[in-house]
């Protein structure tokens, strides 16, 4: 059996364990052990989850593909970076 190893976290600077069973189920999966704590890392993914989905949409001026977090059904007249810049200049 192995010990626990100490890592720092890359985002807060304190010290973690990995314990054995975690050292042995990144090595099962191939996989470096986290450089980050289990308290930032449940956040990373907390904000992952609140990251807003981005529509696939076409300007609304000159039918160019872009991204917007407006759904097709949503209200919003959107543009293009460039019509965008017409338009407020
Ligand atoms: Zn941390
Ligand atoms: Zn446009």
């Amino acid at each position: 059996m192995k010990d626990s190893v100490t890592k720092k976290c890359q985002g807060c600077k304190k010290e973690f364990l990995i314990i054995p069973q975690e050292q042995s189920f990144y090595e099962k999966k191939k996989l470096p052990t986290p450089s980050n704590c289990h308290e930032c890392r449940r956040n990373r993914r907390k904000s992952l989850r609140n990251e807003r989905k981005l529509y696939q949409r076409k300007c609304d001026k000159c039918d160019k593909d872009l991204e917007s977090t407006y759904p097709k059904n949503s209200p919003y007249i959107i543009y293009c970076e460039e019509c965008y810049y017409n338009e407020v200049n």
